[in-house]
């Protein structure tokens, strides 16, 4: 990462916004100066300039939630920091995934994902989503395109409310599925914003 950072306008210091790299959120916002920038790019892991501790301040030293670093990007005139991240933990000292609260974010499927992701890798006996993973890829498949024909069903029907619905079912399972084979809905967004791109 070269990246040309003008230190200059804010007496030695740029603001850096650090931002989820799954769900996009915002979740903090601190400064750097060059020897913060210099850690944060040797270590890995989102070092600040702290003007409260007059330090340098590794994010997570003390609290372990550590923001470790996925791509650094520069505004347009090169004087403040845009932070993709995978945050260990909570973000914020108050507890919560970022400091500025609930915010907007990729949408609910992305949290749904999330959530879907949870419930297997936790192992949750009780959950649909869990006892129907661990069924196997071949049942989950076939439920997609079970969810898919009752869709292409309730398409020819004009009832708005049951039409939804099994699109709702298609899009939940959907996600399984792709749980299932390992991969996560901004793989498939990444096949298809690169058509576009074409
Ligand atoms: P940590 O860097 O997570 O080990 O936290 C060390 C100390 O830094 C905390 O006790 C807070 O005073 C402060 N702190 C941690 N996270 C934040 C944050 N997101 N925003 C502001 N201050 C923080
Ligand atoms: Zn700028
Ligand atoms: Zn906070
Ligand atoms: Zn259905």
């Amino acid at each position: 990462m070269k990246l040309n950072i003008n230190f200059n306008k804010g007496n030695g210091l740029v603001p850096v916004i650090i931002q989820d790299k799954d769900s996009m959120q915002v979740l903090m916002q601190g400064y750097m100066n060059e020897k913060a920038y210099q850690q944060t790019i040797t270590q890995g892991k989102v070092t600040f300039y702290s003007r409260t501790k007059n330090r340098l301040w590794t994010k997570g030293e003390t609290s372990g939630n550590y923001l470790l670093v996925k791509d650094i990007k520069t505004d347009c005139d090169q004087d403040c920091l845009l932070i993709s991240v995978e945050a260990v933990g909570a973000t914020c000292h108050t507890g919560t995934t970022s400091c500025f609260g609930e915010m907007a974010d990729k949408g609910f499927v992305y949290q749904l994902e999330q959530i879907i992701s949870e419930r297997i890798d936790d192992n949750i006996e009780s959950s649909y989503t869990n006892q129907l993973y661990k069924r196997g890829i071949n049942k989950v498949a076939q439920k997609v395109g079970e969810e898919a024909v009752e869709l292409v069903i309730e398409a020819k029907d004009d009832n708005d409310d049951l039409f939804k619905n099994e699109a709702a079912d298609l899009l939940y399972h959907y996600l399984i599925l792709l749980k299932a084979k390992g991969f996560m809905l901004s793989d498939i967004e990444a096949v298809l914003k690169q058509r576009h791109t074409k």
